[in-house]
């Protein structure tokens, strides 16, 4: 069997379409050997190496001037254990295909984003997250990780026997090696319904408390063009709908978890989301509000997705260490959108917020360190498992401040 794979490249270009280049070789390894002989390699000649995902994520995670690496060839049901409720997936696997194939198996992930075509490595490599007032990101379901390091040596490590490299290995980003099999804390198959509603803005934030408390999952839409919401909850189907008199029932459906979370997004577009300390949610969405109220509105017409999220103890979790609310503005790709970002972005760091790591936003550094108790520990680790630096592109070296 041929395992490693190498075609010199065609252009990189990221689902939005505003992150392009050129990487030097674009490479797919059939085993995890073949990982770590790219890896050893790379580091004997100062080569850098990004692995891919889904290629959803906007900001320059994955750019690199030499290896770009898709874990395609890694993908699916490893291993399970059904009274645990876990199970070993394989890195590149896709949340599209990863449900049917734990729902067959009678398990679930316990929640999903907005869309399930991203692979299970990104997700958890970003703290990618839903939207639940108990609900963690997914990251925070990883229990087991095998890793390639920089060095090209395999390491496995799991919560149990290595809590603390768990949680540095939660929202790494590719800093501190490539994950080949991830494990999962999952749920027994259940089923949810899902409900959305539309309301008055100022009803929705009346009741915000209320709603964030009655629903399993719970967010919601702000239209500026409107200044109205569309609430987002999804409910075991057996409990009985909370009453909700000021809003609209629009939608009611019922399915699997891994059918009803997720939905699917044709039109491309662009994103910023901070996370801000839960208690700091309703007065920043307001101040946001008002913001695009008064200079945004006529050039902006996307929504502003207000979610809710558990605290974990990822070292670079953006909810480290507290219950968050994340606020995020769009804008439609092909249109500008730096000016609105910018400003908001002002608006949103004002309340102590932390970026999503997989989206546009312009912190570095110190700003970013500040943000962390535990960035320090973070880097420290990265430097031992990267000691020649093969994770570590200049995108990635400005993004960290280890320049
Ligand atoms: C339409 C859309 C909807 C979205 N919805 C949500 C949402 O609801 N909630 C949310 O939080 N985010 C959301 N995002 C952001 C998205 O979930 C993240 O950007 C996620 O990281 C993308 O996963 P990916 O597989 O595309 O990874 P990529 O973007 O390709 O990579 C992301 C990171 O993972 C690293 N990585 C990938 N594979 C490995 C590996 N094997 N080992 C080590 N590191 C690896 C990469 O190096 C990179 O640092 C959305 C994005 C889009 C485009």
């Amino acid at each position: 069997m041929k395992i490693l794979r190498t075609h010199s490249a065609d252009e990189f270009i990221n689902w939005s379409g505003s992150l392009r280049f050129i990487p030097g070789w674009q490479v797919w390894p059939a085993t995890e050997e073949a990982v770590c002989i790219y890896v050893r390699d790379a580091a004997v000649r100062s080569r850098k190496i990004r692995v891919v995902g889904s290629g959803h994520s906007s900001s320059a995670l994955v750019q690199t001037p030499d290896i770009l690496m898709s874990m395609r060839d890694h993908r699916g049901l490893i291993d399970y254990d059904l009274q645990a409720s876990q199970a070993t997936i394989g890195a590149g696997t896709v949340l599209h295909d990863l449900g049917p194939v734990l729902h067959d198996i009678g398990l679930s992930m316990q929640n999903l984003g907005d869309v399930d075509t991203q692979t299970i490595a990104g997700v958890i490599s970003t703290g990618t997250h839903g939207s639940g007032r108990k609900l963690q990101n997914i990251s925070a379901t990883l229990v087991g990780v095998r890793l390639v390091t920089g060095a090209g040596e395999v390491v496995e490590w799991s919560a149990e026997e290595h809590a603390d490299l768990i949680d540095a290995a939660r929202v790494s980003m590719g800093l501190l090696g490539i994950f080949t099999a991830l494990r999962l804390q999952l749920e027994p198959t259940f089923r949810l319904r899902r409900r959305e509603y539309s309301a008055r803005t100022d009803d929705c934030l009346t009741h915000l408390d209320e709603l964030a408390d009655a629903h399993r999952n719970f967010d919601f839409y702000w239209y500026p063009r409107r200044d109205e919401v569309k609430l987002r909850t999804l409910n075991p189907p057996e409990e009985p709908p909370p009453a909700l008199p000021f809003a609209r029932c629009i939608k009611d459906e019922e399915g699997f978890s891994h059918e009803i979370i997720a939905r699917e997004r044709e039109l491309k577009f662009e994103e910023l989301e901070y996370f801000v300390p839960a208690a700091a949610g309703p007065a920043c969405f307001r101040e946001v509000r008002r913001r695009i109220l008064e200079h945004h509105r006529r050039h902006v017409g996307w929504r502003v997705l207000y979610r809710l999220i558990a605290s974990d103890p990822g070292f670079l979790s953006p909810v480290h260490g507290r219950d968050s609310v994340a606020i995020s503005v769009h804008q439609n790709a092909s249109l500008p959108y730096q000016d609105y970002f910018d400003d908001i972005e002002s608006i949103l760091r004002a309340h102590d917020g932390r970026p999503h790591w997989g989206k546009k936003h312009s912190l570095q550094g110190c700003a970013l360190a500040s943000l962390y108790p535990r960035w320090t520990d973070f880097m420290k680790l990265r430097r031992e498992l990267d000691p020649h630096g093969v994770f570590l592109t200049e995108a990635m070296a400005r993004l960290v401040g280890e320049e």
